[in-house]
């Protein structure tokens, strides 16, 4: 913080001291004094009581503090830089004296594409002649070497290009910008160094990452919604998953609507790996697809949070028991705490219960999944002891962000796959009522295909048909063959304030 103390009176970003007033009569001294005075109190420091008004947190006002002081800081400079380097073709840099090192300035390319094609730039000047192999050209008195200092200069200056692309080189060709040797090399170590301290700083980014399981950008978000009084307090990590860390934290307070006392942050993870292998769930839902396909992958991420968000209030409205969304922000989720005093209700996986309570589970399941897909038109499509909680007697349906309609091109294959796991694990558990994947996947699409041989080839083969007819059908008349009720229910998104 003490950087802030340290600024010179003429950077200050809450603006210069006022110059001193040239003598004039009382009257005016008076109404000079009220009018600066009415200004001062509307408009003075508006960052300042902007921050003051959402922030309670010291740490976090000193931050933003810091950052805005630094941003403007960075401002000032380019400022003065301009105005010292004027019209001069040779220009000093004062770039080493920002605070904010463009490396770390995370802020300017967040959502944007940052980068570009310039394999055909209609800019870029001819590269200078180079020296034929034999080390001169002309002939006698005209003769130029490889050594000749012009040449050598101009070639120096093409050579900048191969630098790193984040080194500003400028336009050195278009201004026969002439380098010598010493220059060059001095200027060539400077980004093998710049390179190495971006590579240091980027790695020690990603380690943080990595340990504190999520980024500061999300770290932010967390603490804004702190600070904004919708959570209370955010208390410690119940599940660091592949593609979500799941923190629980006491509820505050929101205007429209009551917060719980208790509730989860979904914090889907911003590394996108892990993602692409679950493109197909979002990519082939019509609801999302004409989106996705004009997405970056950060936004996509924001896509599954929003996702989760429209399923959960689906099941929700069909009354099935699964956790209540309070918020969703960029990609964070806030919903209800299934648990107790900060106690999660376990996993179908992890409960000890007696064989009545675990075949009455099984009917649950069963009458959970008819509801998901009869009501809701969904399909959970990773519905498997890991996902179901029991609380207060019953089964709880959570992680629904990769849910899909039945209509989706490979709906019934997912559905398929969770009938198969609900089966083997009430089977493995001792439940005589569990059903087969086959009697399962019927009672629950209600589709009746024939089990006869029980054959899972024939099966699938069956309901492969069944969704290619359904595509077809989708293609000639693009309607879907299956009662189709999105949409309609899904509650708009929260405009969301900082996009
Ligand atoms: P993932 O996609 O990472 O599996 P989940 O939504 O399944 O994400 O959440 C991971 C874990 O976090 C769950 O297994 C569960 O233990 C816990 N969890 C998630 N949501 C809640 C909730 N609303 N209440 C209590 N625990 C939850
Ligand atoms: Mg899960």
């Amino acid at each position: 913080m003490n950087k802030i103390f340290l600024i010179a009176p003429q950077l200050s970003p809450w603006g210069s001291a006022a110059p001193a007033a040239p003598a004039c009569s009382l009257a005016d001294v008076m109404s000079e004094q009220l009018a600066t005075q009415l200004d001062e109190e509307n408009n003075a420091f508006p960052a300042l009581t902007e921050y003051a008004s959402e922030t309670t947190s010291d740490l976090m006002l000193a931050k933003m503090l810091q950052m805005q002081f630094d941003r403007e800081f960075d401002d000032q400079l380019r400022r003065e830089e301009k105005k010292f380097n004027g019209e001069s073709k040779v220009s000093i840099s004062f770039e080493n004296y920002r605070m904010v090192h463009p490396y770390e300035d995370s802020d300017s390319s967040e959502d944007e594409v940052d980068w570009q094609d310039t394999r055909h730039d209609p800019y870029k000047a001819d590269k200078p002649q180079t020296t034929p192999r034999r080390g001169f050209t002309g002939k006698g008195k005209n003769i130029t070497t490889k050594h000749d200092a012009e040449t050598c200069g101009r070639k120096n200056t093409a050579r900048m290009d191969n630098f790193a692309p984040e080194v500003h080189v400028g336009d050195g060709l278009g201004m026969d910008l002439k380098l010598s040797n010493q220059v060059f090399n001095s200027l060539k170590q400077h980004c093998y160094s710049e390179q190495r301290r971006s590579a240091r700083l980027h790695e020690k980014k990603e380690h943080s990452t990595a340990e504190q399981a999520v980024d500061p950008r999300t770290r932010l978000l967390m603490y804004k919604m702190v600070n904004a009084g919708v959570l209370e307090n955010i208390n410690g990590c119940i599940s660091t998953g592949k593609e979500s860390v799941v923190f629980h934290a006491d509820g505050g307070s929101l205007e429209e609507q009551p917060v719980p006392d208790e509730v989860v942050l979904k914090v889907f993870k911003t590394t996108l790996n892990e993602f692409k292998n679950r493109d197909r769930y979002i990519k082939d839902d019509y609801r999302f697809k004409e989106r996705f396909s004009k997405l970056n992958p950060r936004k996509v991420i924001r896509l599954w949070a929003e996702k989760e968000m429209h399923n959960l209030a689906r099941m929700k409205k069909a009354e099935i028991p699964c956790p209540e969304v309070v918020l969703l922000k960029k990609h964070i989720l806030v919903m209800s705490f299934i648990g107790k005093d900060h106690v999660p209700a376990p996993k179908l996986k992890d409960v000890v219960l007696n064989s009545e309570d675990m075949k009455n589970a099984f009917y649950q399941v069963l009458h959970l999944m008819q509801l998901m897909y009869q009501e809701c038109n969904l399909v959970h499509a990773d519905l498997s002891e890991y996902n179901m909680l029991w609380h207060e007697g019953k089964v709880w349906l959570i992680d629904v962000s990769q849910s899909i309609e039945p209509t989706h091109p490979h709906g019934l294959e997912f559905l398929f796959r969770d009938c198969r796991n609900v089966s083997t694990f009430f089977q493995k558990r001792g439940v005589s009522e569990a059903m087969s994947v086959y009697e399962l996947f019927n009672a629950v699409s209600g589709l009746n295909i024939p089990v006869g041989a029980e054959e899972e080839a024939e099966f699938m083969a069956e309901i492969v048909a069944l969704e290619k007819r359904n595509e077809d059908h989708v293609q000639k008349r693009g309607k879907k063959t299956f009662p189709v009720t999105c949409e309609d229910g899904d509650p708009p998104l929260k405009p969301d304030a900082d996009d």
